[in-house]
């Protein structure tokens, strides 16, 4: 067997050491390289377009388009926007973001970067919901797993056992706990998809293979009956767990398994508890962690500074602590009149 990833010197191409070290004109130019790409850091105007830009001050830029005008950041319109720490404190806020296999507390970044929790845990959530983001245009085009886990809603154990009841029961579960629907590619390369739904049912499994799955590919699943009506979709492979975990023809979906598995670690091991209301941006950030982490350290910070400095400003995450809050992030069936997406 071959040497794990995480032992070859492959793996670490970014130090905290390397970072150490930098400037603060060096971590602004790594903000420049990953805001625009495209013209290799050179900036232009976020609005028109063009690259008749001249810097006003050190870190502000103004259009020279006379009817635009616009005067903008580098981290203006972005992820980041109305950022008030230094770029080298957040590139390595992001470093160490993106070094954590199992995702990162926001307590624990507080002290090591020097900030308040609150900042730490914006900053985390924000590119939480950067990486979330990258399923609106995910679709997967391998052979493809899919389960569902319920996650949350602890039921405290009672002082007494007397009065203990078995939680295994359904009555005796917590109506807080939700559902992660996971889809999850074989091929190497390929992503995961996840979902937060209420409950595991077939119209949201259905729903997710439709939007974010090819037609052409095998999708394998376990016994549960709310992956019935996938069988008109794409075709199927069952495995019943209540059997075996693989059928004697090799079926099974012990990759979406491992998912879970690490993203129960995540939950017990690093996080401890996940606001439910959140829910949906933890998992979507294990999935990310889980498709990358056969990546150098170097490219993953690389890659998630580049995702928040190209998706616009968070509508929720901007001002959270001055009262702006996402609504639920669960997962609806959509209503009869909406339109069917393209
Ligand atoms: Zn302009």
């Amino acid at each position: 067997m071959g040497q794990h990833f995480l032992l070859s010197p492959d793996c670490r191409t970014l130090t905290v050491m390397d970072l150490a070290r930098i400037t603060e004109a060096k971590a602004y130019a790594w903000f420049k390289q990953a805001r625009w790409f495209k013209t290799e850091g050179k900036p232009y105007c976020p609005d028109c377009g063009t690259l008749r830009c001249y810097g006003m001050t050190r870190s502000r830029f103004k259009c020279s388009d006379g009817a635009c005008k616009k005067v903008f950041t580098v981290t203006s319109g972005t992820a980041f926007a109305f950022r008030k720490l230094s770029f080298k404190k957040m590139l390595i806020a992001i470093w160490f973001a993106a070094n954590s296999v199992k995702g990162k507390a926001a307590l624990q970044l507080s002290r090591e970067i020097g900030v308040q929790f609150k900042t730490a845990w914006v900053l985390l959530m924000k590119l939480r919901e950067v990486v979330a983001a990258r399923r609106e245009t995910m679709r997967i085009d391998s052979e493809v797993e899919i389960d569902g886990k319920y996650i949350g809603g602890h039921v405290r154990k009672k002082n007494k056992a007397e009065d203990r009841v078995d939680r295994r029961l359904k009555e005796n579960r917590s109506p807080d706990r939700l559902c992660a629907l996971a889809i999850r590619g074989r091929a190497p390369g390929s992503p995961t998809f996840t979902r937060v739904i209420q409950n595991e049912d077939g119209e949201a499994a259905w729903a997710a293979v439709r939007d974010h799955v090819s037609r052409d590919v095998t999708v394998y699943a376990d016994e549960h009956s709310s992956y019935d009506d996938l069988l008109g979709l794409n075709r199927m492979k069952r495995v019943n767990h209540s059997e075996a975990y693989a059928t004697k023809e090799g079926y099974n979906t012990n990759l979406v398994e491992s998912f879970f598995s690490r993203l129960e670690r995540s939950y017990v091991g690093i996080h401890h508890r996940f606001s439910m209301k959140y829910l949906d941006w933890y998992v979507a950030d294990v999935a990310w962690r889980e498709d990358f982490r056969g990546r150098a350290n170097g490219f993953q910070t690389k890659t998630l500074l580049g995702l928040a400095l190209n998706r616009p400003t968070s509508r929720f995450l901007c001002g959270y602590w001055q009262g702006n809050c996402p609504p639920d992030l669960i997962w609806e069936k959509p209503k009869k009149d909406d339109p069917e997406p393209s």
